[in-house]
């Protein structure tokens, strides 16, 4: 492995908390619906207003997605795990404390694994996780746009969570970003969370500090809840270089809760350790331990998916991709579906990557489109392709096929026809033109007899204006030189 990145001669490191909303229908307690953007307080029954007398029930599809989960990043299944009470008050928890998990947490270990681009490497890191629990969302105060006034909507509270805990394993902004991507990918793929950002169901609190390289940890501040990777990235670049100021300026970093400000691009202290709240867990009394069978957990383990790193790593020895090709194509399932198809239908697996890494996702990017609404379907990437390897078409060609085939659909053979995009395999018909070419161009021709080899671009480019761009130019190449041979 290679020595960690330093900034300013000091080492970064970070560790990541992260809520990712579980895809359950109805509340983690209560039968309430979770759905986004409901009117306030329309999906908040007794329990998620803590009237007195209302009791939790374990909703048991949060369970089996966090088993889930724990499956995926290859973590232990507790047995027997426990809710606990964290104690603490504030307007949106009207029950005066959070439900969750404290000292037996449901998944415990494991962790994520994934690729990254440092200068031109690509690096493989492994970031431990320390363990993820199940518990409940606050509710949410809204100012202007409540009813005219201040209040309290009590529609989140009781969103099943699933808290996702780091060890402190990552070095550097990067890191962490293509950490908190590859988690994002993790839980969209097995389907336990729908990973929108903005709605707020995936949200990232970011632990920074720095030390000198050999020395002990070093205090860390929290930034709390970012909700895009462009922000994670530019709140924890600016974190890392405030803490050094900070430091080389002589002062000690003091362990703080942050938040980071979009429009200044800074953080600021929300609070210290001092005033931080002294939770004073507990058992909760009112939900028995979580106790998950083994037959359980291998039911879940059955019924999963193949997950994207194992999908990749097929994806290298089926069809000999390179390792970044395979990761890459591995970014969602449906990506990973639409490679797979093209691939099996052309029998060109590097190609089909290209074309996909390449034209689709270039045009699939400047439409903000998914894969899902790419307009030109599999079967007729793997038809077009088909078309360059048999060398109908040049790879020039093929991408006005693709263009065409992007914006009206149809045929690849009908479009090759209609816009008489066919390779000449007229060699007389070629011949000529290259006759032509020499004799319109003898100085080229002189200078490449002479021994200057670069004098045969001059000749090329011409012979592929006058053909259209339709002459095979492999067969120019030939042709050429046994012309001026
Ligand atoms: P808390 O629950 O109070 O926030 P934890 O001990 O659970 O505290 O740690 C929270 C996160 O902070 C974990 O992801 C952990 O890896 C990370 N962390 C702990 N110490 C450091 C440190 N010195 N620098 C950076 N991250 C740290
Ligand atoms: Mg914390």
């Amino acid at each position: 492995m290679s020595a960690p990145k330093l900034v300013q001669g000091y080492e970064v490191v970070i560790g990541f908390e992260t809520h990712a909303q579980l895809s359950t229908k109805s509340k983690i307690f209560s039968r309430a619906s979770v759905a986004f953007g409901a009117e306030p307080n329309t999906q908040a029954c007794a329990v998620d207003m803590a009237l007195p007398g209302t009791l939790p029930v374990m909703n048991m599809g949060a369970v089996e997605r966090a088993i889930e989960f724990g499956l995926g990043v290859n973590a232990h299944i507790a047995e027997r795990s426990v809710f606990a009470r964290k104690n603490y008050f504030y307007p949106d928890l009207p029950k005066g404390y959070q439900i969750s998990q404290f000292e037996i947490p449901v998944v415990q270990g494991g962790e994520v694994s994934f690729f990254l681009e440092v200068g031109k490497e690509t690096v493989h890191k492994t970031v431990r996780l320390e363990r993820a629990h199940l518990e409940e969302d606050a509710g949410k105060s809204l100012h202007e746009d409540f009813i005219g006034q201040s209040g309290i909507d009590l529609n989140r509270a009781g969103t099943p969570l699933l808290e996702i805990v780091t060890q402190p394993d990552m070095r550097s902004s990067e890191e962490a970003v293509a950490y908190a991507k590859e988690l994002h990918k993790i839980v969209t793929w097995i389907g336990i969370c729908d990973g929108n950002m903005q709605e707020g169901s995936f949200r990232c609190d970011a632990n920074v500090s720095v030390r000198k390289p050999g020395a002990p940890l070093g205090t860390r501040r929290e930034i709390k809840n970012l909700n895009s990777f462009k922000f994670m990235q530019q709140a924890i670049d600016f974190e890392v270089r405030w803490q050094i100021d900070q430091i080389e300026d002589g002062h000690t970093i003091e362990q703080a809760t942050v938040l980071f400000d979009p429009d200044t691009g800074e953080t600021r202290a929300m609070r210290t350790k001092e005033d931080a709240a002294d939770y004073r867990y507990f058992p909760d009394p009112d939900l028995p331990p979580l106790v998950i069978g083994r037959d359980w957990v291998e039911r879940v383990r059955s019924e999963m998916a193949e997950l994207p790193r194992i999908m990749a790593e097929r994806f290298v020895k089926d069809y000999a991709l390179p390792e970044y090709d395979a990761t890459q194509l591995t970014q969602s399932k449906a990506a990973a579906a639409y490679f797979e198809a093209t691939a099996k239908a052309c029998g060109q697996p590097k190609l089909a990557s290209n074309w996909i890494m390449g034209e689709v996702s270039r045009r699939l990017n400047a439409s903000e489109m998914t894969i899902e609404q790419a307009p030109v379907s599999a079967a007729q990437l793997a038809a077009l392709i088909g078309r360059i390897s048999d060398n109908t078409v040049s790879n020039n060609a093929a991408r006005q096929v693709f263009d065409a085939l992007w914006s009206e659909g149809g045929d690849v053979d009908a479009i090759i026809e209609a816009k008489g995009l066919k390779q000449m395999d007229d060699a007389g018909e070629l011949e000529k033109i290259i006759d032509d070419v020499l004799a319109a161009n003898p100085k080229n021709v002189e200078e490449f007899k002479a021994g200057n080899t670069k004098a045969l671009n001059g000749l090329v480019g011409p012979i592929m204006k006058v053909s259209k761009g339709k002459a095979n130019p492999a067969q120019v190449n030939a042709l050429l030189m046994k012309k001026l041979s």
